[in-house]
């Protein structure tokens, strides 16, 4: 199970991941918190801000049904407002998930949320709670019932940016940030030797190709993804995705994991 904050926060860092333990036969179940109305339309004619909540939600299912997961579950959540939700309601809503799909692993956000946007980090810190109280039979009681128990989730990871893939970013004349209303917020990347797992996506590069297309009023019809797709394809950038383990209740590995299931098999 995943939880992210916007439509296509998904797709550039676990679309192969997600992929990946689809295609192995896993359920795989991706929670969204908003529709990601408040961002911008990248071309006019794709959507209104009208009816933009709507277009996004099509595009996050059409991205589902390319890695070949679950359609999407939403907490209904404005987008840009997730600091200012009722917390204790927001984490109830990912606690009842928890025990409703009963995940063995969870990625989320870590508390950097990538460049520090504030409804990744509310994402990140529900999420993290919610694993917790998800397990307590006495937290969230009203919710247990036949159908829904207590849930231990095994393992918790969050998705980070290793420093490489930012340097690389601005080798290749990216923006080492990303602009929040006017304003740039640095990508927060982590040191290789901080990340624990490392998934190798490679077979599965193409559906994450095509999901992130799914996002068309997020990246525009013609974008990078679809102009230098041969090059992505060999960029081991784009065919890794890198996470780190931050919770489990199966021990650690002193090895670099290549495996999200790594000891629970
Ligand atoms: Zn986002």
């Amino acid at each position: 199970m995943a939880v992210f904050a916007h439509p296509d926060d998904e797709a550039f860092g676990t679309g192969g991941t997600l992929s990946k333990y689809a295609a192995e036969g896993c359920d795989v179940y991706l929670v969204t918190a908003t529709r990601g109305e408040a961002g911008e339309i990248a071309e006019p004619d794709l959507a209104t801000s009208a009816d933009l909540p709507f277009v996004r939600e099509q595009e996050l299912r059409c991205a589902c049904r390319v890695y070949g997961i679950h359609a999407p579950r939403f907490l209904d959540y404005a987008d840009g407002l997730l600091p200012m939700v009722h917390q204790g309601q927001a984490v109830g809503k990912v606690v009842c998930l928890i025990r409703e799909l009963k995940p063995d692993v969870i990625i989320t956000f870590g508390p950097e949320g990538i460049y520090g946007h504030y409804d990744h980090i509310a994402v990140h810190r529900w999420t993290t709670i919610a694993v917790d109280m998800a397990a307590d039979p006495g937290c969230f009681p009203h919710h247990v019932d036949d159908a829904c128990e207590p849930h231990q989730v095994s393992k918790v990871y969050f998705r980070v940016m290793p420093e490489e893939q930012i340097e690389a970013r601005e080798e290749g004349g990216k923006p080492r940030a990303m602009m929040m209303d006017g304003v740039p917020f640095p990508f927060v990347g982590r040191p290789l030797e901080e990340i624990t797992t490392i998934i190798d996506v490679s077979a599965h590069v193409d559906q994450k190709l095509r999901g992130i297309q799914c996002h068309a009023t997020q990246v525009g019809r013609q974008n990078r993804f679809v102009e230098e797709a041969d090059d992505l394809i060999q960029d081991p950038g784009f065919k890794r995705e890198h996470f780190l383990l931050a919770r489990t209740t199966v021990g650690w590995s002193d090895e670099l994991e290549t495996d999200l299931f790594a000891r629970l098999r």
